[in-house]
């Protein structure tokens, strides 16, 4: 006999192929398919497999280490890492073949001091104020950049910056962000990167203009929808449905109040089930008394708060086989509640739903 599962995420290649397809047919540009962070939950190297496999020409990931266990999976393509500190081993990922980012004078005489060829893009910070040289700083990181192409420290790939409210398409920031990414790239007038990127799944979906060479994809490979009220439907599939075993149901009567802090009580007799996941596997603690789930094809609210390994559900009059299938969320076609729907019951984005959920589940790929 197949043991039970008691809680599973299943992943949808499909749909991660189908997404990857349809936006790169959307924007006409390359795609880099973002798969730091675990492929935001989904499992980073099937992920990049599968992306790989639907025409994205390139991978993003943000640390050093997830580009070398992707070149360890196996992974050969245009790979580019933008996340690195002081110490980290650039060697390593010049000689994997890795796109580094640099965005100083000191990342760069890094880069220098390995003794080798690297693939460099240069990263400007053009408003989000995160990684990337400041306008200040640019001309000297270029400076630097052209002397180091020149002494066959380096050949740099591309220039890029990311921005700070894609996901509002009418914020004041996307159009300074843009400018000050074109005064950038007019200052580096010296090199010729083969790629120059600013989007990300929002503002490749929502802003043509920001497409250049590539566009960097994370939320929306994973059907996922970078700006809700924003975004057209483009007919991308969410990838992840996570699913859990009823553990057990129970009667309570009016008046008994579910899980700790009693922040529930009954008010009528009730039926309630035992759904064994909490924030021990990334189930938002504030989505306690607000998300839904499906049980046995009926949609379900959540009861009291979000324990470390289960939560509480009621089920009305009825009472479904301890072992039935519930449902947290998925793509939303048979009744279930979808990751946006978890996002806004948590207060959240889907992001960190999608990424945050794992624990002690199992991953299953269809
Ligand atoms: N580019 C960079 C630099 C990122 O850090 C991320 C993710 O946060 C992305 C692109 C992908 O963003 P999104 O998931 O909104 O498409």
């Amino acid at each position: 006999m197949t043991p039970a599962v008691r809680a599973e995420i299943v992943v949808d290649l499909d749909a991660i192929r189908h997404n990857v397809r349809a936006l790169r047919e959307l924007t006409g540009v390359p795609s880099m398919t973002v798969v730091k962070a675990d492929g935001y939950g989904h499992g980073m190297v099937e992920v990049a497999r599968a992306a790989r496999e639907a025409g994205s020409e390139w991978i993003g990931v943000a640390t050093i280490d997830e580009a070398l266990a992707l070149r360890a999976a196996g992974d050969t393509g245009p790979l580019l890492c933008w996340l690195t500190v002081p110490g980290d081993d650039w060697a390593a990922a010049i000689d994997a073949g890795v796109d580094v980012t640099a965005y100083s004078v000191a990342e760069l005489g890094a880069i220098a001091a390995t003794g080798r060829r690297a693939r460099v893009q240069l990263k400007v910070d053009t408003g989000l104020s995160r990684g990337g040289a400041t306008a200040q700083e640019w001309p000297d990181v270029v400076a630097r950049a052209v002397q180091g192409e020149r002494d066959g420290s380096w050949t740099i790939t591309g220039i890029w910056s990311h921005l700070a409210a894609s996901d509002e398409p009418a914020h004041p920031a996307n159009d300074a962000q843009q400018e000050a990414f074109e005064r950038a790239l007019e200052q580096a007038a010296d090199l010729s990167p083969e790629v120059r990127h600013l989007a990300n799944s929002a503002a490749g979906i929502l802003r043509p203009s920001s497409r250049y060479d590539l566009v960097r994809f994370g939320l929306a490979s994973y059907g996922l929808d970078p700006a809700p009220g924003e975004t057209p439907d483009l007919g991308l599939v969410p990838a992840m449905t996570a699913h859990a075993s009823l553990a057990l149901t129970k009667p309570i009567h009016a008046g008994d109040g579910v899980s700790y802090g009693h922040t529930w009580v009954a008010d009528t007799d009730t039926t309630v089930g035992l759904v064994p996941l909490g924030y021990g596997d990334g189930v938002p603690r504030h989505a306690s008394n607000a998300a839904h789930v499906l049980v046995d094809g009926k949609q379900r609210a959540m009861r009291g708060r979000v324990c470390m390994d289960q939560f509480v559900v009621d089920l009305g009059g009825d009472r479904p086989e301890p072992g039935s299938d519930v449902v947290l969320f998925g793509p939303g076609d048979h009744g279930e509640p979808t990751a946006q729907d978890w996002a806004e019951a948590a207060g959240t984005i889907s992001y960190e739903i999608v990424t945050r959920i794992g624990g002690r589940m199992t991953r299953r790929y269809v």
